[in-house]
């Protein structure tokens, strides 16, 4: 049971001891990626996702530069899925903490954005107007579906449709990492065999390059086809509503949805996100547990719930 360090707990249901046994390998990736993110996500109120590895910063909600602090320094990008406040309201807080406190605050920052978005736009003009000179390089760069950002060594960050808001644009994002393995007709064959073609006709004749998906953060939305998340190590899925019939309008997915499109997708494990705050932690509890007994789930399954901040005074005592 991982447990971020900012106090957030992330917690898994259904391990599969069977998995975990047979080999390492499959489930250390997925557990690895998962270790690696913090973040905080309640509907409504605040979305944010830390993937340390490549440092990117999912979304920016209220409260991000206070729950990170001096991590701010290890964001080199920020993708926004869409302009909805719980998404978009910690980035003044970001700049301000990035320009002022200790560490480089010369590091220049991107900030991706779906296209055309007239909203983030207007924050942007916004905050280039009441910000002042910053210290660092601010660049806002919008992206359309299909558009990838490089990041280190073999990976990229594609951004991809998502379904949320109706007429303009909200983007899903995917971590990729260029592989390369065996040509099927090539992985039969002996060793001795395989050595001798490749003296031959070089390496490039035997092996094929191929996507894996990392790490996938739907962003809000409605369920999304399955092909976006194939065979994906990691899946942050938008899981808003326990209660199908509590959805009045199509924005969100339900925890059902969720669970069956990871399912489809042959994903190694879940993570659900922007739980409602109508519903008691028992209730989501519940309806994930009935879920993969349901749907035989045999991938890890993880909810994130805010942790309530402490909020009340204390008195001094000598
Ligand atoms: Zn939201
Ligand atoms: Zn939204």
């Amino acid at each position: 049971m991982p447990k971020s360090f900012l106090g957030l707990n992330i917690t898994s249901f259904g391990e599969n001891p069977l998995t975990h046994k047979k080999s390492s390998y499959q489930m250390s990736l997925a557990l690895e990626i998962i270790k690696s993110i913090n973040g905080f996500s309640r509907a409504k109120y605040s979305t944010w996702f830390y993937y340390k590895p490549d440092h990117i910063l999912f979304d920016a909600g209220e409260g991000v530069s206070t729950s990170m602090r001096n991590m701010l320094y290890g964001i080199n990008s920020i993708f926004l899925s869409h302009n909805h406040g719980d998404h978009i309201g910690g980035i003044s807080g970001i700049l301000r903490s990035r320009a002022s406190s200790m560490g480089d605050i010369t590091k220049p920052l991107s900030i991706y954005y779906p296209a055309h978005d007239r909203s983030i736009e207007r924050l942007r003009d916004y905050l280039g107007e009441t910000m002042g000179n910053l210290p660092f390089a601010l660049h806002w760069k919008p992206l359309q579906p299909g558009n990838s950002v490089p990041l280190a060594a073999n990976r990229r960050i594609e951004a991809f449709a998502s379904k949320h808001i109706e007429r303009i644009l909200t983007l899903g994002y995917k971590v990729i990492e260029e592989r390369t393995r065996l040509k099927l007709e090539y992985r039969q064959l002996p060793q001795q065999q395989l050595v001798q073609v490749i003296r031959e006709k070089g390496k490039e004749e035997v092996s094929e390059s191929y996507d894996k998906i990392l790490l996938v953060y739907t962003g809000d939305t409605m369920p999304l086809d399955t092909h976006h998340i194939q065979g994906a190590e990691v899946v942050i899925y938008d899981a808003t509503f326990v209660d199908p019939s509590d959805r009045e309008d199509n924005t969100h997915a339900t925890v059902d949805e969720a669970c069956q499109s990871a399912k489809d997708a042959g994903v190694s494990s879940l993570a659900l996100f922007h739980f409602s705050g109508r519903y008691r932690r028992q209730q989501i509890k519940d309806k994930i547990l009935e879920n993969i007994k349901k749907r035989n789930i045999t991938f890890p399954v993880y909810y994130i719930f805010p942790t309530p901040y402490p909020m009340e005074f204390k008195q001094i005592e000598e």
